[in-house]
């Protein structure tokens, strides 16, 4: 079974959902950076107050805070056996720093979901989503930022995944649990 596994997709795809999902199957924890810099900015720690500024404008926050963040969060005792990461790697160089990450301890990415979904419904979903949950950057402008960053930083990591054999994609469009059980069959979860 495939425990070390990324999940991508554009913003608003519902990585953040079936990661949750996919960690109540497997028992292992979901990494999402936006979760944890949410967390951070809400203590007002001095990282969430960095990553505030460019979280807002829809920018990346820089690699120096958010790899060395991720490097802390997966050599806590609970990602020993596995974890899901969401919403990183989300550019190139962040791919390499992740494959360092892991190699250290002789491990490496088993899989990357990618969830495929059509442009015109993700901004959509995001300013739906904003109406219930009030994200700062859920706002229009900042969303068509976020796409634009996505398209531009994120996307290509997909061709790199491909190359490597480890990608599994996914039709994204369905409800929360077609989608889900397409995630299932793709891990071999379920038949
Ligand atoms: P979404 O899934 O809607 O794109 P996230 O919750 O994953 O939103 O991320 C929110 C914001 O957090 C991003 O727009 C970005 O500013 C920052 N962020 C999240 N992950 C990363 C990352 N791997 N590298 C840099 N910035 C990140």
């Amino acid at each position: 079974m495939k425990r070390r596994l990324v999940l991508l997709g554009p913003p608003g795809s519902g990585k953040g959902t079936q990661g949750e999902l996919l960690s109540a199957d497997l028992g292992i924890p979901t990494v999402s950076t936006g979760a944890l810099f949410r967390d951070q900015m809400a203590r007002g720690t001095a990282l969430g107050v960095e990553a505030q500024t460019y979280i807002a404008q829809g920018h990346l926050v820089p690699d120096r805070v958010t790899n060395a963040m991720v490097q802390s969060r997966l050599g806590s005792a609970d990602a020993v056996q596995g974890f899901i990461l969401d919403g990183y790697p989300r550019n190139v160089p962040q791919v390499g720093v992740l494959e360092e990450i892991l190699a250290t301890q002789g491990l490496a990415i088993e899989g990357a979901v990618s969830l495929e979904l059509p442009e015109d419904l993700i901004v959509g979903r995001l300013l739906k989503r904003a109406s219930i949950e009030g994200r700062a950057d859920d706002t229009e402008p900042v969303i068509r930022e976020r796409l634009a960053v996505y398209h531009r930083e994120t996307e290509p990591i997909i061709d790199v995944y491909r190359s490597r054999g480890l990608l599994l994609p996914v039709d994204g469009l369905g409800t929360v649990s077609e989608v889900a059980d397409r995630i299932r069959r793709v891990l071999e979860i379920v038949a």
